[in-house]
């Protein structure tokens, strides 16, 4: 017969497929060639050496799935491992214990920085606290060079924080572009402004509690200001230049800023943290610079382990 004189619908051509046909009358004609030759003695045989088989296969199986179950649950531990030694802590550098000998060393190093920096002041150009805490605002991720270059027009077109904080949306964004991060900037300054306005008179708070409340305003800011616009020792400013030299120094041998100003807290002398900071920082951009530390020409070189041999 035709694979099509049944019918001429595709669902039965699809039935006819010669291959399904096929494995029809395979299975079919090895269950009547084992009726032929006779079920006692082939099938007793295969089902002997199927069971075997079966025996062998699930005496195997059972094992090897116990096998695998119990290695399954070391490796859940062994990957727990794994990913604890990818984040395993870095074993910080060891800090000079604060004994006579390093308390000397730290007042030379304080000593040399008083020589080399007799007037340290703050490299951002300001006239107020006001124009001091945008200033600082708007340094985070800038070079202080660009933000002077941007704030003597802003200050001039924003005198006070009602100004800023009542800046046309769009407006200030423009005007502080050049200095990167611009929205969140100029929405820091905003909020900074408006909190100022309507919680503080319009005047910058003279406390770090209410600083680091101020949009924007973080330890750094906060002590920038109090610091430098108000005179008031409250912490050490810690900014790139002295996370990096106070690492070099080994003053600290923490990456957080928060850490790294609690360590030299512990080292320099109240009085100093103000100017100590700003020393640090004319060092790191004079000296110390972060890609090509001139040790060679720094005065600090006898007392810093870390120091390039030439
Ligand atoms: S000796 Fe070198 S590494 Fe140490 S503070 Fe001076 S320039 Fe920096």
């Amino acid at each position: 017969m035709s694979r099509f004189s049944r019918d001429n619908s595709p669902e039965l051509w699809i039935l006819d497929f010669p291959v399904a046909k096929k494995k029809k009358t395979k299975k079919r004609a090895s269950s009547a060639s084992r009726t032929a030759v006779g079920r006692k003695s082939t099938n007793k045989k295969k089902s002997a050496t199927r069971r075997k088989v079966g025996r062998a296969t699930t005496s195997k199986k059972k094992p090897a799935a116990k096998k695998k179950s119990s290695r399954s649950k070391p490796t859940k531990k062994s990957g727990k491992k794994k990913s604890g030694r990818g984040h395993r802590k870095k074993t910080l550098p060891k800090l000079p214990r604060l004994d006579a000998a390093e308390e000397e060393r730290i007042g030379e190093i304080l000593k040399i920085l008083i020589q080399l920096y007799p007037d340290p002041e703050c490299a951002l150009h300001h006239d107020n606290p006001l124009q001091l805490l945008v200033a600082t605002i708007l340094s985070a991720q800038c070079t202080d060079e660009r933000v002077n270059m941007v704030t003597p027009a802003l200050f001039r077109k924003y005198r006070t924080a009602a100004e800023f904080a009542a800046s046309p949306p769009g407006e200030l964004e423009q005007d502080i572009r050049s200095t990167g991060f611009f929205n969140s900037k100029a929405r820091n300054i905003r909020g900074a402004c408006q909190r100022i306005e309507q919680q503080h008179g319009g005047l910058v708070p003279n406390t770090i509690e209410e600083l680091v409340e101020l949009p924007g305003v973080a330890r750094k800011t906060a002590n920038v200001v109090l610091g430098t616009a108000f005179g008031i020792t409250a912490g050490v400013v810690v900014d790139t230049h002295v996370t990096r030299l106070s690492n070099l120094l080994q003053l600290t041998n923490q990456k957080d800023p928060v850490k790294i100003e609690k360590d030299l807290q512990l080292r320099i002398p109240r009085k100093e943290w103000i100017n100590f900071s700003h020393r640090l920082i004319w060092h790191g951009r004079k000296v110390c610079i972060a890609r090509r530390p001139q040790c060679g020409e720094c005065r600090l070189q006898e007392l810093c382990p870390s120091r390039l041999e030439e």
